[in-house]
């Protein structure tokens, strides 16, 4: 460690001591993660939002939880000049913000950490970089395996993993390297054409194997336990099925706004942000057949038959199955809150949804006419996500002179976000002389009778980089079937004439539009 890294160590300990105590975190039980490899971490656009907010926090939790090998390094890149001390400075106050900052294991984390100033757009740079992650290969006994992470702006994927690749860094097991793999964030492209472009690009260099397309939304536990819920249990597998289900809803609503993001956003919209990656998961979890193991590949290959059997929407009929909605001024936590239009960055005429609820149809033998309702947006009343299996009615009611026609159908709700619960509603008697109905739940918390240690989304999808576990990643035939089912919906939506009555408007702080016509 050089002088200048022990004196702001020293520095940052007495802060900390001094003004925030409670910061310092006892370690947590370890996560008893086996078999993975000393290797480089290397994040291209270090630094940006997602650095700071999720990786290198991610990173250093994994650390105080023993989830990082023993040797390890973490290269940040980026145009910015930085020295090594600046960078780790910065990433200091970032775990700080995270209130992650554990002062006893800063130092040593803090050693792994260095930063290159990388201009992407010039080979040179590159093949420096490259004679660079030799030289910290040897310091830090890395054995030559690499993450190149790319936390940059989308539109320069493709070409940042073409330079990566063209410095030699994607070769494995030649020339000093050990492993390689690329993690490539969302969005995978912005249509069907763009996205099969990206992969093409991105192939030249790396192999499908090599290839880590994130979709945090799947390394979330409860998302994890789907499949557990469903395989692992024989009583439900006979009822998830189009003789017992009347419809599914799925639904992953938010209380932020755009915040700085209405560059990305304004092009993107709610259908490319959150439908073509998290949603289309959460549907494909809920829809998908068995898989005969529990397998990268084979899970992967049932999820692709879902993507593949989506009914296509009928273009001409779009208002039936598709409603759009742009939030407007209202109240989040008792704060008042901009539209949309009035964000900065976004156009005062803006016709970008930030709501979109759909119904889709998937055609197979287990859920033909069992309607999908997917629906996702900004600025609504709670941030929740949620698969409600909502089941059909009995189907002859004996109680009907007594109580009336109506008895509520069952419902199985499988909590994502916040509440990470399964609940089951069923009718029970009401105590006492009359026979009277009422709803109850039975609810399951996911963390009952668990104390070990909790991982984060991102904590996940990093483990399983390292490891090259691929079973959370998607893979390129199910992003182009999830872009050859929504392509012609997106396309439709942006270019056609009555675009604006398209557009319903909704308060920030409620459920959506209230016009949403005939899907519910
Ligand atoms: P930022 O906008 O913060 O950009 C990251 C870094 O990229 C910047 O700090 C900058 O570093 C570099 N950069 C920006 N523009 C250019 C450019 N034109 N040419 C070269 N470098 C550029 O992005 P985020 O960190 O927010 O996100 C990174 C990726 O992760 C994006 O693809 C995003 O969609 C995805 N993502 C982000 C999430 C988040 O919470 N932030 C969540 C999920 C996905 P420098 O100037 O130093 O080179």
């Amino acid at each position: 460690m050089d002088n200048d890294t022990k004196n702001e160590n020293i520095r940052m300990e007495e802060i900390i001591k001094a003004s925030a105590p409670h910061l310092e975190l006892p370690a947590k039980e370890s996560l008893g993660v086996k078999g993975i490899e000393p290797c480089t971490i290397v994040i291209m656009g270090a630094t940006g939002d997602l650095t700071a907010r999720k990786l290198v926090p991610s990173l250093f939790n994994l650390y105080l939880n023993d989830g990082l090998p023993n040797s390890f390094s973490i290269v940040g890149c980026g145009r910015t000049k930085l020295s090594d001390q600046q960078f780790r400075n910065k990433m200091k106050d970032a775990l700080v913000a995270a209130r992650l900052m554990n002062h006893s294991k800063w130092p040593s984390f803090a050693a792994a950490l260095s930063y290159r100033s990388v201009d992407y757009m010039d080979l040179t740079s590159l093949i420096s970089l490259a004679e660079s992650l030799r030289e910290l290969d040897q310091k830090h006994n890395t054995k030559g395996n690499r993450i190149f992470y790319l936390a940059l702006p989308p539109s320069l994927y493709k070409q940042l993993a073409q330079m990566v690749g063209q410095a030699g860094l994607g070769k494995e097991r030649e020339n000093g390297n050990g492993w390689s793999r690329i993690v490539v964030e969302k969005p995978f492209g912005r249509d069907l054409k763009t996205a099969v472009a990206l992969n093409y690009g991105i192939q030249e260099y790396f192999k499908e194997h090599q290839i880590f397309r994130i979709d945090h939304y799947l390394a979330k536990e409860t998302v994890q336990n789907i499949l557990i819920f469903r395989f692992a249990n024989a009583i439900f597998e006979p009822i998830w099925n189009r003789r017992y289900i009347d419809h599914v809803n799925i639904t992953a609503s938010e209380t932020l706004g755009v915040e700085h993001r209405a560059g990305y956003y304004e092009q993107a919209g709610v259908i490319r942000d959150m439908f073509q990656n998290h949603i289309m998961q959460l549907l494909a979890l809920t829809a998908i057949e068995a898989p005969s193991q529990f397998e990268t590949n084979r899970v992967r290959d049932e999820k692709v038959k879902v993507f593949r059997s989506l009914r296509p929407f009928p273009i001409e009929k779009l208002h039936e199955y598709i409603v759009l909605g742009q939030y407007g001024q209202g109240e989040i936590d008792g704060e008042t809150v901009s539209a949309y239009r009035d964000e900065p960055g976004v156009n005062s005429h803006s016709l970008t949804p930030t709501f979109a609820r759909m119904k889709v149809f998937i055609d197979n033998w287990r859920w033909q006419g069992v309607p999908f309702i997917l629906t996702s947006g900004k600025r609504m009343a709670k941030k929740l996500t949620e698969i409600a299996i909502q089941f059909k009615g009995v189907p002859h009611s004996m109680f009907r002179q007594t109580l009336g026609e109506t008895i509520e159908a069952n419902r199985l709700a499988l909590g994502i976000y916040p509440d990470e619960k399964i609940t089951l509603t069923f009718q029970t008697k009401n105590p006492g002389a009359q026979v009277c109905l009422r709803s109850v739940t039975m609810d399951f918390s996911y963390h009952q009778k668990y104390t070990g240690p909790i991982l984060d989304a991102y904590e996940k999808v990093l483990i399983d980089c390292m490891l090259g576990d691929q079973m959370l990643f998607w893979r390129q035939d199910g992003i182009e079937q999830c872009w050859s089912f929504l392509t012609p919906i997106v396309s439709e939506c942006e270019t056609c004439g009555n675009r604006e009555e398209m557009l319903h408007f909704y308060k920030s702080g409620s459920w959506g539009p209230r016009d949403i016509g005939r899907i519910r």
